[in-house]
């Protein structure tokens, strides 16, 4: 049997990595520097990441055995797709493992934002009772606007129904039908910005939504909204942002993601309105394990050519 070889670079649960070593040399390398992948990649068949590592042009140049990257998780925007496609190597991701995950981190989000639970906490532990200053709002009755009506953002609409909230959805790539099947009111965007009293991002990063929430959205959405992002960095203008937050526009953020990461004590970070986690959307025992047992099942079925469960496109 062909002992195939895997290069695993940003950490994979072990059931994952033992899936992989029933038919492969696997070697971890976890926080492998940029140079020193450009070094070991042409011994490679596979590559497993994550966010962190960027597979530029120049590694797959320089990969010449590589036949599969997998993505331990959903966004391959760390993975050069044209390249790859050059290069005639598959990328592959595990899209449904950490959906869960995500939806449920962004509902706490927007708890927290609604009550600002952080700050609570914060002011008790500092001795102060904040009581007077923590009139808080209900999610019931309110409108949340979600942006990207995929596995997560239908996810969080089912949640946020439950909690009594009108839920409405921008997705120009879903049908109208298929949005109000997945428990929404289609809207348009500009009408997401009008009627929303809270937003949620669940759509990709690329150059059509770069910077999609900067100064003119913001200009378009209700006095005091409040947004949470845990999709990706880049989708909100940061700078744009503080201003909002500044102006009163914006009530209050909470931000999973950041366009640089870790993006250190930015303005936005430090914002006393601003609620900030370290991309800890797909972080819980569950999602983790999911992702490296559906990332190693998908980079050994390219290897052995075996049917794919996911397309990445
Ligand atoms: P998905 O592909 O199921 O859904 C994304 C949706 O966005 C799709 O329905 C697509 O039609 C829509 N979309 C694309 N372009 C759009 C646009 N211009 N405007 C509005 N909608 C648009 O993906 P998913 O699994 O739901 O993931 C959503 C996001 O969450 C991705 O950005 C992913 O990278 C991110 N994510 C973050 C974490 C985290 O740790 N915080 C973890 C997993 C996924």
């Amino acid at each position: 049997m062909t002992q195939f070889k895997i290069l695993i670079t940003d950490g994979l649960d072990e059931s994952g990595q033992s899936i992989l070593r029933a038919f492969a040399q696997v070697d971890d390398r976890n926080n492998i520097s940029a140079d020193e992948l450009l070094k070991v990649i042409p011994d490679y068949d596979g590559l497993i990441v994550r966010g962190r590592t960027k597979v530029t042009a120049s590694v797959m140049e320089a990969a010449s055995r590589l036949k599969a990257i997998g993505r331990a998780g959903v966004g391959v925007d760390n993975i050069d797709l044209d390249a790859a496609k050059k290069h005639t190597i598959t990328v592959v991701n595990a899209p449904m493992s950490t959906t869960l995950a995500v939806a449920e981190l962004t509902f706490g989000l927007l708890l927290a934002l609604a009550r600002e639970i952080p700050r609570a906490d914060a002011g008790l532990k500092q001795g102060k009772w904040l009581k007077k200053e923590l009139e808080g709002v209900e999610l019931n009755g309110k409108t949340l606007g979600i942006i990207g009506f995929g596995r997560i953002g239908m996810e969080l609409g089912k949640r946020a129904s439950a909690f009594g909230m009108n839920v409405i959805a921008y997705d120009p790539l879903i049908s109208e039908e298929d949005i109000k099947q997945r428990g929404a009111e289609p809207v348009s965007i500009q009408d997401l910005f009008g009627w929303s009293d809270f937003i949620s991002l669940h759509l990709p990063l690329n150059v059509q939504t770069r910077d999609m929430l900067g100064p003119l959205a913001f200009s378009q959405m209700k006095d005091g909204v409040r947004l949470v992002c845990a999709a990706r960095g880049g989708i909100i203008d940061e700078a744009a942002l503080v201003t909002a937050l500044n102006s009163g526009k914006v009530a209050g953020a909470a931000l999973d993601v950041f366009s640089v990461e870790p993006p250190g004590l930015t303005e936005a970070v430090s914002h006393p309105r601003v609620i900030a986690t370290p991309h800890v959307g797909a972080q819980t025992v569950e999602a983790q394990s999911r992702a490296s047992e559906d990332i190693a099942a998908e980079v050994l079925s390219v290897l052995q050519n075996k049917p794919l469960r996911w397309k990445v496109s």
